[in-house]
């Protein structure tokens, strides 16, 4: 049986991650150091032999026992009021948790995907984003932290990669939701559909004009798969191309949940990207892959996960 280690396997994408590894039939070590992750998420996993959990930090250094076959590296706070609360850890886990764990891929011959993002991108200037762009990123603004973090993961898995022929796999990864997302992260998402389901105006930023592309989750982890089975080593980006604004967003979580609240306008964030969309012509043509899941269908099923969670509360 084939081993892999997911980092930040408590976390919304980790979890679904170490779920679709299960059901291939691998061996699988979700390592999680619960700063933002939820073993919630993986309780399920517990009972099954071929499921491990360490408990440990990615950004000491990481021992595995025995043979090691695959690294999915996602341990990273990830939504913009967690890297302003965390921006040391943020840096760290990016920075010298990347390099820990190339140095294990290294040592085990292990290939290694690491998750990258589109904030590499930073507030872009090219529309919609391909691979080949540098991006737009303000180094020192509040989202320097993940977004330089995450230029510096994928600078250092190409050394490891052209130096130390490590087996090494990036994917760009655009807006992503679905069950598992945490109520209180902060996300637009989230945001809303908590807003809504507790009787509150939904808080939209500036004017909501800015834009956003969102994926669902079972489509963004089919094509992580495709893409560690790949034999392609450079960037990749996976995400839905059908972009709306948050403005609209909003409206749709409205409509969705039949909500009375209305609209609140609040102070956009620094640094807050106008518009993001990908260009997902290499997945389609290196992985064969595009989304299946249009957003009326993902946001009925995020919104049944979500109201069952704050029933339970
Ligand atoms: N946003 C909003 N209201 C909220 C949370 C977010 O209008 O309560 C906006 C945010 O300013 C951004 C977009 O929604 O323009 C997406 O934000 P999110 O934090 O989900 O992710 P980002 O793409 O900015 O990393």
């Amino acid at each position: 049986m084939e081993k892999v280690l997911i980092t930040g396997a408590a976390g919304f994408l980790g979890s679904h991650l170490c779920d679709r590894f299960i059901k291939e039939g691998y061996h699988v070590i979700g390592m999680d150091n619960l700063l933002t992750g939820n073993l919630d998420n993986i309780a399920h996993l517990f009972r099954l032999k071929n499921f491990e959990y360490y408990h440990h930090d990615v950004t000491k250094f990481v021992y595995i026992p025995g043979d090691l076959h695959y690294i999915l590296h996602f341990a990273s706070p990830a939504s913009p009021i967690d890297y302003l609360k965390m921006p040391i850890q943020t840096m760290k886990v990016g920075s010298i948790g990347t390099m820990n764990l190339l140095g294990l891929a290294k040592d085990k011959g292990a290939r290694i995907l690491v998750a990258s993002t589109s904030e590499i991108y930073g507030d872009p200037d090219v529309h919609p984003q391909p691979e080949e762009y540098w991006g737009n990123v303000n180094p020192i603004g509040p989202r320097g932290v993940y977004d330089e973090a995450k230029r510096f993961m994928e600078a250092i898995t190409m050394a490891y990669h052209n130096f130390h022929s490590v087996d090494t796999r990036i994917v760009r990864i655009f807006n992503t939701y679905g069950p598992r997302m945490r109520l209180d992260d902060g996300r637009a998402l989230p945001a809303f559909m908590s807003q809504a389901l507790r009787g509150e105006d939904l808080t939209v930023f500036g004017d909501g004009s800015q834009t956003r592309s969102f994926c669902y989750v079972d489509d963004l982890i089919e094509g992580i798969y495709r893409l560690l089975m790949s034999d392609y080593h450079l960037p990749v980006n996976i995400g839905n191309p059908n972009e709306i604004s948050i403005r609209q967003f909003a409206e749709e979580i409205i409509a969705l949940t039949g909500t009375n609240q209305k609209i609140v306008y609040k102070p956009l964030p620094q640094d807050d990207p106008k518009q993001r969309r990908p260009n997902i012509d290499k997945a389609k043509q290196l992985l064969g892959w595009e989304p299946k899941v249009g957003r009326a269908e993902g946001l009925k099923i995020t919104y049944e996960y979500f109201k069952n969670k704050i029933q339970q509360r």
